[in-house]
């Protein structure tokens, strides 16, 4: 098989060149014969993307000839060689270097010249395709999988793909910057915030040996969930990053937001300092309904231990009680029953000694009485909600949580993390989940 290319250019002449043969034998051919080989394909994808890159840096460079001001064309000084590596190999090309036109101007380089052709020393794509594996893999993983089906100069390395994640993360994060402002406008609707943490093992050397990721989901209707995640002390701040996301979702300065979270101080706060607004804060209702679970189990274990029904009736008649109270949002009926429970706890401390069961059981109910009293601003009649289709829980961030950073940054993965790298990985997974990556081509010239 002669592998042909034929190039048409401005001028209508076509040109043909032969870039490959491949040759087979017809007497005991098997299976391994079919078809073009891994070797064959990334050969024939090289050869196919030098001529057309060739191809392209000619036509540019004729364009670049003509004088802009006298159209007169300019003579060619010499070639040199540049390199652009792309997704299917490295790739030479002979650019042309002019001679100052007789007219005496310089030349301009603008669009279709040489210059904004050749205007890196990667394709954007390969960049991309680079940074994605990188956000997937580890960095010597992705570098591997690379070398498998893309050609290069020299084997991928794991440095490059790490540069060129940061690179793209960088870009991610100017283009969450500068582009909210314009997709935002003509959005009513309110944005849900679905706000968790997660935490990742540190490099030796930082502060601590764990730091927190804040990450989750902006949810607004009409529009695709958005995903962000951002690591302490980077130069955006956790805040920032989460601002940015709700303005990509249309939110605008002054509307709505309402936060779901499983109450955890510090994660509401970044929200607050995100929108420097009051917002509506809402406690999961898996995380409340998990700790009444646990009272409830104790209670089953011992409430048919001899008398203890008797001396704390109080108890028996609240523990079943208290999920419908808290599940219709009544707060205050509920703190005043958990007080109850406590009270003739401690009446009959002595019955706390002689039982562990009841002992845990007494904590258990000291430490809602707490998560009630800290909480109670955020406790909603979750069954009205949950009826008309609302959510009632922050699992949306959990799973942002369990997308976005225990899929690459797991304990069980051994790898420590620099701030810095974490938040530039965490950024590239979050436009890659949400379709960001390809969808912006972030093209970040304008
Ligand atoms: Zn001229």
């Amino acid at each position: 098989m002669n592998v042909w290319v034929e190039l048409v250019g401005v001028d209508g002449l076509p040109q043909r060149r032969q870039i490959a043969v491949v040759e087979r034998i017809v007497d005991g051919a098997c299976l391994d014969d079919l078809g073009l080989s891994l070797g064959e394909g990334k050969a024939i994808q090289r050869r196919l993307q030098e001529e057309l890159v060739q191809f392209q840096t000619d036509q540019a460079g004729q364009q670049d000839r003509k004088c802009h001001d006298c159209n007169r064309l300019r003579g060619v000084h010499d070639y040199r060689s540049r390199t652009v590596h792309s997704l299917f190999g490295l790739c030479r090309v002979r650019v042309p270097r002019m001679r100052i036109c007789a007219c005496g101007k310089t030349a301009r380089s603008g669009t279709g010249s040489i210059e904004t052709l050749l205007s890196g020393r990667a394709t954007p794509e390969l960049e991309r395709i680079q940074a994605e594996l990188g956000s997937r893999l580890s960095f010597r993983e992705a570098a591997r999988v690379l070398g498998l089906f893309v050609s290069a100069a020299r084997p991928h390395n794991h440095r490059t793909v790490s540069n060129r994640l940061a690179k793209v993360a960088d870009q991610i994060e100017k283009w969450d910057v500068a582009s909210p402002y314009r997709i935002s406008r003509a959005s009513e609707s309110a944005v849900s915030v679905f706000i968790d943490g997660a935490y990742i093992r540190a490099v030796p050397g930082y502060q601590s040996r764990h730091f927190e990721i804040a990450t989750g989901r902006v949810v607004s209707q009409g529009r695709p969930p958005r995903q962000f995640a951002a690591a302490p002390s980077v130069t955006t701040g956790k805040h920032d990053v989460v601002r940015a996301a709700m303005r990509a979702q249309g939110w605008l300065p002054g509307r709505d937001v309402t936060v779901f979270s499983d109450g955890e101080i510090g994660l509401q706060s970044i929200v607050l300092s995100a929108t420097r607004q009051p917002v509506t804060h809402i406690l999961d209702w898996f995380h409340l309904s998990m700790r009444l679970r646990h009272i409830e189990q104790a209670w089953e274990g011992i409430k048919h231990v001899h008398d203890l029904n008797i001396y704390l009736w109080d108890v028996a008649v609240h523990v079943p009680r208290l999920r419908h109270l808290l599940w219709s949002g009544y707060v205050r009926e509920a703190t005043r029953a958990v007080k109850h429970m406590l009270s003739q706890l401690d009446q009959h401390a002595w019955l706390r000694h002689t039982n562990n069961k009841l002992k845990r059981l007494y904590e258990l109910v000291r430490n809602l009485r707490t998560y009630l009293v800290q909480n109670k601003a955020s406790i909603v009649d979750y069954c009205r909600r949950y009826w008309s289709g609302q959510p009632i829980s922050s699992s949306p961030a959990e799973s942002a949580a369990n997308s976005l950073v225990n899929a690459r940054m797991n304990k069980k993965r051994q790898m420590r993390w620099s701030p810095i790298g974490a938040h530039r990985v965490l950024q590239v997974r979050a436009a890659v989940g949400d379709g960001r990556l390809k969808q912006a081509k972030l093209a970040l010239a304008a």
